[in-house]
């Protein structure tokens, strides 16, 4: 009898593909293991065994597999049903979910680019022959592909060989080159304890009254205390007391001063505060939990809809806890994990062994430890706390998911496939799992809220601020009038400034938003009217003031500013429009005196550039922080108390169906950063256009008027909730061949169905990248089957790939969420 498996190739192939088997490896191999394969003329992949069988292959004569790599199997069968509804769900092929579930280091293949590890000392490390050999070559080059491995060891099964090598520390993969995560220690200086009496401060100050540098850095030290009431750093005592970093030593040495050190992601905003404990919950919370913990006895999905600042995070710790203790597993999903190491460090604490942390960013022999700690059921990994991609790990019994923020669009993966949305794909898990999942949102999206409505997901409530403060005061200044009435500085209306003066004068700090970033995203010549394009892509350069640059923020292209206008040769270009650096710019004017700090995407690509920032605000190092939507999330700054938005227009007007939801979610979400403790909170959102109804629903925190005319608008047009919807983009570098592609694709569509089809249609920016776009969207009833509309449409995908001339055009489908 002859043995065959069926394996997952990481590649988009529609179909499983078959390679042979020895009647020996047939008896070891199990679904959800790892065997190296060749594919096409000399590729080698890691591919994954999905089924065995008896049956060769009718279209082509089947290959052996080249080796077995696990000996347990490394995914389960509930995450093969999961990864197959993603797939169909998402319109994509097993082999795309494939390559995104694992960590990279467990996909070794023949592009695969291997670095020798700097940081590994080889001399500790015993290697074997044909491991020496590998860290011989890279000594010479520095980095070298499987297949150039293949032919230094003369060996063609060297997928082992390189996972020894992975394991022993000495060889990185490409994708691991980003950075670890180092907690970063600030120095900071106080006065020793010993002279903390009125009597002993008065003999130091004689003591030391002949060293004038030793007494200015004392007093200096005193007046620093005094006057900003915070943690003194090392370097501002330097700059105050105008001394040298020795005078300072010296003092430390003799015992009149004291280094400390805090490390910047274990502050917490209440010192002293007993983490060991859980918080006992306030009659709101309670009564959330009694109401979860109900619906959660009939209902597998449940809302928790609480106010920003109302202590969500606290119900979710109790039912992880009860979770955790009833031996099941949990995970608790965020939209962004570099966003949050506030709250992380919060569960760290509580849960501390049982918690373990998963993200994309984080190096692979972490995300490896992770997946490994789950195949083999290990305490560490009872609890998971993760980005979207913590979705595919090697469950295998949970019992509690938590998709906090769940309205948050970054749930949605968009490139590559599979273009799955996280927060949906948990319900599927939990559901496969039988596992209960919690939705918390201060405003929730219009599909769950309405699912919630509709008695599908339970529903609890929490419309208290923790501690009874008070929700911030919304004000809308309309800067049409202020225009009008000259009242404007730049782009600060008076009223924004007096807000602004006050709040500092009063030692508190300022948010202020723009949602772009740049200096200004127009440039243009006053004479004529061009304004510079990028060469790849349909879209105006934005101008970057720092480095005097015009960049396109879709592709990365930059250029320096132009002198003189390349049409018309005039000096007369101008900017329009404006972004997060002319915003800091600005407020620099107009307070010379503050401390301004920025953050954006350009000011946080570096190493923990954005914990810096966060960190330096949190301990009051500046006084306005500028920013995009980068500070909306989950940040609990204790000392905000005016958070300024610079235009809701450009949010209000951009070409989605779910803007004016969107809007309405950053602007609660940015407005709940302020007044987050006693005093209350001011939001002052600068607008042309103050009658717009979500502004209004905004500033009287109406988020059931907003829901029910979002609705009713879905509704009349078609949209989700009450419709599905599927989009196809083709994509390709020659316009005319896009345009007759796209038609042909159209009307393909238009014979299947009798409505809903709309498009080709350019989208807003047509090119990217030097690749056209065009969009059709489908329109699919709730009425009618889901999965027969995307056969459907699958079919004419198909059968558009079989047409020769359209061969390089590509097909993106996404699904629900555009
Ligand atoms: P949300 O996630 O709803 O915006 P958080 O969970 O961040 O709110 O809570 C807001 C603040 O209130 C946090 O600083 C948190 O420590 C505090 N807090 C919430 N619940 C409690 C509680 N039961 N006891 C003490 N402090 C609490
Ligand atoms: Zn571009």
């Amino acid at each position: 009898m002859e043995y065959f498996v069926n394996v997952i190739l990481p590649i988009p192939l529609e179909n499983y593909f078959t390679y042979r088997v020895s009647e020996e490896q047939a008896r070891l191999l199990q679904p959800g293991m790892r065997v190296a394969v060749s594919f096409g003329k000399s590729k080698i992949y890691t591919a994954l065994v999905y089924e065995l069988h008896h049956t060769p292959p009718t279209a082509y004569k089947a290959k052996d597999i080249h080796q077995i790599l696990d000996e347990h199997a490394l995914v389960n069968p509930i995450q093969l049903e999961h990864w197959k509804w993603i797939a169909s769900y998402y319109m994509c092929s097993m082999g795309e979910v494939f390559r995104s579930a694992l960590p990279g280091a467990l996909l070794l293949e023949s592009e695969t680019l291997i670095l020798g590890n700097k940081e590994a000392d080889l001399e500790e490390v015993a290697l074997r022959d044909d491991e020496f050999l590998v860290m011989e070559a890279l000594e010479h080059q520095s980095s070298l592909r499987v297949k150039d491995v293949v032919s230094i060891v003369e060996k063609k099964r060297i997928l082992p060989l390189l996972n020894r090598l992975v394991k022993k520390n000495a060889i990185v993969l490409r994708e691991d080159l980003k950075e670890q995560y180092k907690p970063k220690m600030l120095r900071y200086i106080k006065l020793n304890s010993s002279y903390t009496s009125e009597e002993a401060l008065q003999q130091l100050l004689e003591n030391i009254s002949r060293a004038p540098k030793q007494s200015r850095a004392v007093l200096a030290l005193f007046q620093l205390q005094a006057t900003t009431n915070k943690p003194v750093k090392m370097s501002d005592l330097e700059i105050e007391a105008n001394v040298s970093k020795a005078v300072i030593r010296s003092l430390i040495k003799k015992e009149i001063l004291e280094e400390y050190f805090v490390r910047i992601d274990r502050i917490s905003h209440d010192q002293g505060g007993d983490y060991s404990a859980l918080k006992s919950l306030n009659k709101f919370q309670t009564i959330a939990l009694d109401k979860i913990t109900e619906e959660f006895e009939n209902k597998n999905v449940t809302l928790l809809h609480g106010v920003t600042s109302s202590g969500k995070t606290e119900v979710y710790m109790r039912l992880l806890e009860s979770c955790l203790n009833s031996g099941r597993q949990a995970l608790y999903l965020l939209p962004e994990i570099a966003l949050t190491t506030q709250l992380i460090t919060r569960l760290q604490k509580y849960f501390g062994k049982k918690l373990s942390v998963y993200h994309s960013k984080y190096s692979m022999q972490e995300r490896v430890e992770v997946w490994n700690n789950l195949v083999s059921k290990k305490e560490k990994a009872q609890l998971i706390i993760g980005a979207r991609s913590a979705l595919f790990l090697p469950y295998s019994d949970l019992g509690l998911i938590i998709v906090d923020e769940e309205h948050e669009s970054s749930f949605k993966q968009f490139d590559p496939a599979p273009r799955y949305h996280a927060r949906d794909a948990a319900i599927v898990l939990a559901s496969m799992h039988n596992c209960k999942v919690l939705l918390g949102s201060a405003t929730p999206s219009i599909e769950s809220f309405n699912n919630a409505r509709n008695g599908k997901y339970g529903y609890a409530k929490i419309d208290r601020r923790f501690g009874d403060v008070l929700m911030p005061e919304i004000e809308l200044v309309d800067i049409k009038q202020q225009h009008r009435k000259r009242r404007m500085k730049g782009h600060f209306s008076q009223r924004l400034l007096e807000e602004i003066t006050l709040t500092l004068e009063e030692k508190e700090q300022v948010i202020l938003f723009q949602n772009r970033r740049g200096y200004a995203p127009i440039v243009e010549c006053t004479t004529c009217g061009h304004s510079p394009q990028c060469p790849n892509c349909d879209v105006s350069l934005t101008y970057h003031q720092y480095r005097d640059q015009l960049r396109c923020h879709y592709c990365g292209h930059q250029t320096p500013m132009e002198k003189d206008c390349q049409a018309c040769g005039n000096f007369t270009l101008d900017t329009k429009g404006f972004g997060t650096e002319q915003v800091a710019e600005e407020i620099k004017g107009l307070f010379p005196e503050a401390k301004v700090g920025r953050m954006d995407l350009d000011t946080t690509r570096g190493k923990h550039s954005y914990e810096k920032i966060i960190t330096a605000f949190e301990q009051q190092e500046f006084d306005i922080l500028v920013g995009t939507q980068m500070i909306t999330k989950g940040l609990d700054f204790r000392h905000v108390n005016l958070v300024g938005i610079m235009n809701a227009d450009t949010l209000l007007n951009f070409p989605d169906f779910r803007a004016h939801e969107r809007s309405f979610q950053l602007l609660t979400q940015v407005a709940g950063r302020a007044g987050r403790t006693k005093k209350r909170g001011k939001v002052l959102i600068q607008t042309y256009n103050p009658y717009h109804q979500i502004l209004k629903q905004v500033s009287t925190d109406d988020y059931l008027g907003m829901f029910q005319e979002q609705l009713y608008e879905r509704e009349q047009y078609h949209y989700p909730p009450a419709n599905r919807l599927i989009r196809i983009t083709l994509k390709d570098k020659d316009y005319n061949k896009l345009n007759e592609a796209s038609s042909w694709f159209a009307k393909a569509l238009r014979n299947v169905f009798s409505q809903g089809v709309l498009g080709p249609e350019f989208p807003v920016i047509p090119r990217i990248r030097n690749q056209y776009l065009k969009h059709i969207l489908v329109k699919s009833p709730r009425e009618v089957s889901f999965a027969q509309t995307k056969n459907s449409i699958k079919r004419i995908g198909n059968s558009f790939n079989a047409i020769s001339q359209y061969k390089s055009v590509r097909i993106i489908y996404n699904v629900d969420h555009l």
